[in-house]
């Protein structure tokens, strides 16, 4: 679904130790990557809310990478236009197009994967920038370092997991404005819209973030 993004003029340099997991997994975890560290604004007032977002970005961290090998190890079926998938959420073949697929899917499940911190903010309604009715999500575009992410209202009431426009969707939607600085294309919201971006705009599906989310989404139907 369409969601709200605030644009960030100016960009945060952030200096995160990487190392830190490491120095802390012991032997028992040293084959587990890194993973995302979710810091709660004090907006997140209730467990339940935490462990929905928990949630939701340990899914979307297994979903982005699944989506990134996906796309990297099928080339030659994508550009005989074989992957139904595929074909669907970005249309037909073209090696520029599928180069940006994938290098979106590659930074949102690095981001995921990495030791960067995600602060989340809940139901900040009707505050910026969850004052419009409807509203999921939002992020900064762009991002290097630390993401911010705010879980307005309406993303509670989604599916965590199953179907489209799912909790877990939302995060990789989320994650590629913030990383892979896609767009919310008009014409290209919900699933019909970004079926239709695909079909007749191609160009403008490798750009919209719900194409994204559907792609995931739609691997796991
Ligand atoms: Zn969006």
């Amino acid at each position: 679904m369409d969601t709200d993004t605030v644009v960030r003029s100016t960009r945060r340099l952030a200096l995160r130790l990487q190392s830190l997991l490491l120095l802390l997994g012991l032997g028992a975890l040293a084959q587990s990557a890194l993973a995302i560290n979710v810091a709660f604004d004090g907006s997140c007032a209730t467990q339940a809310d935490r462990t929905a977002v928990s949630n939701a970005v340990a899914v979307a961290t297994t979903w982005s990478s699944n989506a990134y090998n996906q796309v990297n190890n099928n080339e030659a079926a994508f550009r005989n236009n074989q992957n139904l998938a595929y074909r669907t959420w970005f249309g037909t073949f073209n090696q520029d197009r599928y180069q940006r697929v994938r290098a979106v899917l590659d930074g949102v499940r690095f981001k995921l994967n990495s030791g960067s911190t995600l602060t989340a903010y809940c139901r900040v309604n009707p505050n910026d920038p969850c004052d419009a009715a409807g509203d999921i999500a939002a992020t900064f575009v762009n991002v290097r370092g630390d993401v911010e992410a705010w879980f307005c209202t309406a993303f509670f009431a989604l599916p965590p997991r199953v179907g489209f426009d799912t909790q877990a969707g939302s995060v990789v939607h989320e994650l590629t404005h913030s990383i892979g600085h896609t767009d919310d294309i008009a014409g290209g919201y919900g699933v019909a819209g970004a079926q239709n971006l695909a079909a007749n705009r191609p160009s403008d599906a490798v750009e919209n973030a719900d194409n994204y989310e559907y792609y995931a989404e739609d691997l796991y139907d």
